[in-house]
């Protein structure tokens, strides 16, 4: 039996005293993937704070004209909130793919950016693993590795972030907002997950006892020429294999501007401005789909069980071009490839 303190937070301001207080304490919010960490003893909190009560429930329009998102808004009411399905049905679309309807009942913004990679390894005790024990190597590299990643890699680690909801983040250049001892500040998602280097046991760039408080949404959603593709080994419930989150401006059969992210394929989504760029000005075709794939996955490396991934990766992202150039994007309902 793990023993552990619990308390809960009754603002934001005693939430950081709590967890200023010393220790190895937690937030705790959902707990979908904290929880499961604990019982398979690769987490070892001293204490859980529960922050499930701090008034960062709310999903509000902010002055610039888009939407500022709650930390601890459900991953369900964040996907059927009226105004993300009418202005930003792509980031509704990424939420609705991941887990189960169960888990998005529980799951809340803050914890789905900061979620762990599921590679097997890393929840085996038994295993060499440089995520959880830095320095004891990588048994994913020599081993069984066929969903992990491909780009972005280093020798250290090959994991991949599991998140379907940050890849539409990140077409939305969506921002982070946190707060910690130093006051608060604002992590572009692009740069909020880190990739492994040689420091694969820090996921993110969130400093020590930083809090998040919220996501923002710039105006830009996408809501005409969308979509959020997910390729995964069961259709029910499953971590993506190779996913893609599309947005598209267009003019006529012309691209005006093209945002895309991989997910699945790296331990953060995976953009590319030269791939993006490369579709500015050009007609919305497979020719120029394939190109942009072609430069988005020119570094990319396989490991063995995973070397499908590349072929993968570049089908799906043409897909996702194409259906959002069409305007058919993804149904999660029926999940038939459109
Ligand atoms: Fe650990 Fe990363 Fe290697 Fe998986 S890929 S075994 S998480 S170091």
């Amino acid at each position: 039996m793990i023993s552990f303190e619990y308390s809960r937070a009754s603002d934001v301001a005693d939430a950081m005293r709590q967890i200023a207080s010393g220790g190895t304490a937690k937030f705790i919010a959902g707990g979908t993937n904290l929880f499961d960490l604990m019982k398979m003893d690769v987490e070892r909190p001293g204490k859980l704070i529960d922050v499930t009560r701090l008034p960062l429930q709310d999903v509000e329009g902010t002055a610039a004209g888009g939407f500022r998102i709650g930390a601890l808004v459900r991953n369900t009411d964040l996907a059927y909130h009226p105004e993300v399905e009418r202005r930003y049905p792509m980031l509704s679309s990424a939420i609705l793919a991941g887990a189960s309807q169960q888990l998005r009942n529980m799951a809340s913004v803050g914890g789905n950016l900061l979620q762990r990679t599921r590679c097997a390894y890393f929840y085996d005790l038994v295993t060499p693993c440089n995520k959880r024990a830095p320095g004891s190597g990588c048994s994913a590299v020599g081993g069984l590795n066929r969903g992990h990643a491909i780009l972005g890699t280093s020798d250290s680690c090959i994991a991949v972030h599991p998140s379907d909801m940050c890849v539409a983040l990140a077409v939305l250049d969506a921002k982070v907002h946190v707060t910690g001892a130093a006051g608060e500040r604002v992590v572009p998602i692009g740069e909020f997950h880190r990739l492994p280097g040689d420091t694969p046991e820090r996921d993110t760039n969130l400093g020590a006892n930083e809090l998040i408080t919220s996501v923002e949404l710039p105006p830009q959603g996408f809501s005409a020429n969308y979509t959020y593709l997910k390729i995964r080994d069961r259709l029910s419930y499953a971590f993506a294999l190779v996913s893609a989150a599309v947005g598209l401006e267009l003019e006529g059969d012309r691209i005006r501007d093209a945002r895309f992210a991989l997910g699945g394929v790296a331990h953060k989504p995976w953009r590319d401005a030269e791939a993006e760029a490369a579709l500015r000005g050009r007609t919305a075709d497979d020719t120029a789909f394939g190109q942009a794939a072609d430069i988005l996955l020119r570094d990319a490396k396989a490991f063995g069980h995973n070397t499908f991934k590349i072929d993968l990766a570049r089908r799906v992202l043409v897909r996702a071009l194409s259906q959002a150039a069409r305007g058919t994007p993804q149904s999660q309902a029926d999940k038939k490839i459109a």
